[in-house]
């Protein structure tokens, strides 16, 4: 299957900083009169330790067509009830590794699915090798007996391969294998939706395979856990600004920070995610 690149010649210029008037600036970018294909609205923008107050990581993708979930970290169905966002609106979930502030959230959402949105359609969820084990073992350890109860809807669980594209809910994903930690492969996930291309870095220290990710891509998001310490696993803003001229996308947003970069945050020179901040491409 073809993965298109064709989303124009890519521009390297900086978009944005972290600073709170600039954020304002970008918010006010996206007002509800602006014209998009691609809407996202970042419910959760924090690593796994609440950094910030933030939610662990979710995004919400609307395409007009399908609705997504980019992660659904452990907290994620508050900031989707606070955006009236219902279980039962999300066609598709795809999942970048198997770490609970990533996936956790999954029990959660599919028991409010089944008893409090009552959803009737089929969910699917894309991840890793090693998903629907994990899923399958959280569900029986936070809830005994949940995860083979009858519901009303079928859930459909996509392994996905490293390096090959898969095609669901009229998205085509792209997962690329990154380096983190997580018991199962950590990818990086290449989404092409509505002839737009997102590149979502997941949890990973640098590597070239990101260079791939985010080539000719609309939108980079790409965490961002240190300014510039250097940790196994993780990204700092040094590292990746070191590799901006690279970075053959046209925006990049950072997300995932944790309180050693959101304590400096008047250095970054990049967009920079919180709870709520919606994007439109
Ligand atoms: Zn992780
Ligand atoms: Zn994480």
């Amino acid at each position: 299957m073809n993965l298109s690149t064709g989303a124009g010649s890519p521009e390297n210029g900086k978009n944005g900083t972290g600073h709170p008037d600039r954020r304002q600036a970008a918010a006010d970018h996206v007002s509800p009169s602006t014209s998009g294909k691609v809407r996202l609205r970042f419910l959760g923008s924090g690593d796994n330790f609440g950094s910030g107050g933030r939610f662990q990581a979710c995004i919400h993708v609307d395409t007009g067509a399908t609705r997504f979930l980019m992660d659904c970290g452990a907290s994620s169905l508050i900031p989707m009830k606070r955006a009236g966002i219902s279980t039962a609106a999300i066609d598709l979930i795809l999942i970048s590794h198997l770490h609970g502030d990533h996936f956790g959230g999954i029990p959660f959402f599919i028991l409010d699915a089944q008893l409090v949105s009552r959803r009737e359609a089929p969910l699917v969820i894309a991840g890793p090798p090693g998903l629907t084990q994990r899923v399958r073992e959280a569900m029986e350890v936070f809830y005994p007996g949940s995860s083979g109860v009858e519901r009303k809807f079928a859930v459909r669980y996509i392994e996905m391969i490293e390096g090959e594209t898969t095609q669901t809910g009229g998205l085509t994903v792209r997962p690329v294998r990154v380096i983190h930690g997580s018991g199962d492969p950590p990818y990086a996930l290449r989404i092409e939706c509505a002839g737009k291309i997102i590149a979502y870095s997941g949890d990973t220290e640098w590597t070239h395979a990101l260079l791939t990710v985010a080539d000719g891509a609309d939108l980079f998001i790409c965490e961002s856990y240190f300014f510039e310490k250097q940790m196994k696993n993780h990204m700092n803003y040094r590292t990746l600004m070191a590799h901006r001229a690279e970075l053959g996308c046209k925006r990049i947003i950072l997300t995932h920070m944790g309180n050693d970069i959101l304590n400096h945050s008047d250095r970054i020179e990049l967009e920079t995610a919180y709870d709520g901040m919606e994007v439109i491409l």
